[in-house]
């Protein structure tokens, strides 16, 4: 079997808090496999997006150690953080984050300006998974000039361009209403239906039922980890039990 993906074992996080410290996570052991679909769910506060940046190695732990596809990267510096995060993620953020006054295929070419491809070849790239997204006609447009479903494709082509195997998503529906929800969620399932592991927070159960995988945090600490049976298909009404 590949190795897993995420390997995360005591992590811990604390932010100083004037001259005490806010312990933010407490000790969270995740270890996630390639190919798989994780939802996140937990109460406000409960160091949902605090876990989401170090996955995503936007920060580094206080303590525990955190090995992402083969490497340890709990003590990088921020350049070896920075090297990883461009190879091997990528972010999809609820408010979509695309630069404003600049056309989608642009946006979209960002995460290869630091790689070395060439010009040409990272606009071949960014058309070929703006067309994935099913944004040929929208290419040239600024993201003002779109929808929401479609800004959030286009930050999930940007997301896709540099091939990361693993998806890192925050309340990546929580923009958007219920129709074109289901539009970006059928992204998801296909990109790892694709071979993509997804990563996501959300605080909607009946988003978290697309997933295969439900961890719920509770005050900093990994509350609950199981399987989704029954995982919910698109047009089928019922939520799974696991995330009631
Ligand atoms: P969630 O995303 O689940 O709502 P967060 O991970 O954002 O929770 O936050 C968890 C806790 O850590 C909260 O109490 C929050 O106030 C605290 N926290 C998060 N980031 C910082 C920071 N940079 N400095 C101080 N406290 C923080
Ligand atoms: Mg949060």
């Amino acid at each position: 079997m590949a190795d897993p993906l995420i390997v995360m074992q005591g992590i811990q996080k604390a932010f100083p808090l004037g001259d005490q410290v806010y312990v933010a996570l407490r000790g969270v052991d995740l270890v996630v496999e390639p190919g798989e679909y994780v939802a996140i769910m937990g109460p406000s506060g409960s160091g949902k997006s605090t876990l989401m940046s170090l996955i995503g190695c936007l920060d580094r732990p206080t303590a525990g150690t955190y090995q992402l596809a083969g490497t340890r990267v709990d003590a990088l510096d921020d350049d070896q953080l920075a090297g990883v995060r461009n190879q091997t993620i990528g972010f999809v953020f609820q408010n979509f984050f695309l630069l404003p006054n600049v056309p989608a295929v642009e946006n979209v070419e960002l995460p290869l300006l630091y790689t070395g491809v060439p010009p040409a070849e990272r606009r071949r790239r960014a058309r070929e998974a703006l067309e994935q997204m099913g944004l040929a006609h929208v290419m040239d447009h600024a993201p003002h000039q779109l929808s929401g479903g479609q800004q959030q494709r286009v930050a999930i082509a940007r997301a896709i361009v540099n091939r990361p195997p693993l998806i890192l998503a925050d309340e990546p529906t929580g923009a958007l209403d219920t129709k074109t929800s289901e539009e970006i969620l059928r992204l998801f399932e296909q990109l790892n239906d694709a071979g993509h592991t997804i990563v996501m927070v959300t605080h909607e159960p009946d988003v978290a039922a697309h997933a295969k995988r439900l961890v719920r945090l509770r005050d900093g600490l990994v509350e609950a980890d199981q399987a989704i049976a029954g995982r919910r298909v698109l047009g089928q009404e019922a939520v799974p039990d696991a995330v009631h």
